[in-house]
């Protein structure tokens, strides 16, 4: 008796969970496309860490100072900063194209 009363819940919450599933694909309202936001590091992450990778800029999230305007003041006191491109000069493609950021590996 008991199985047989799972299987009748089950198969009323199905058709539901379809609906809100179709719901959920509609698009937003404003129909804005929202950014890949996955491509970036969650605000937990540890400087230097894999997962303090910025995957849209190619460098360390903590580092990207296209996604953290406030980061360029820091470059720039140190005398890392390219002003014809707006970047770190480390992180700058334009002037050292054999610059290589890599990616820290996964911690285990
Ligand atoms: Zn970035
Ligand atoms: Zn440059």
């Amino acid at each position: 008796m008991r199985q047989r009363s799972i299987a009748f819940v089950v198969s009323c919450l199905f058709p539901v969970a379809l609906l809100a599933a179709s719901c959920a694909k509609d698009p937003p309202a404003g129909g804005a496309p929202t950014a890949a936001t996955g491509n970036h590091a969650t605000a937990g992450a540890k400087p230097g860490s894999h997962e303090d990778w910025c995957g849209e800029h190619a460098v360390p999230e903590s580092q990207c100072t296209r996604c953290n305007k406030t980061l360029e003041a820091a470059f720039k006191a140190t005398g890392d900063w390219c002003p014809d491109h707006g970047l770190p000069k480390s992180q700058c493609l334009k002037c050292n194209p054999d610059l290589k950021i890599v990616r820290p590996a996964k911690a285990q």
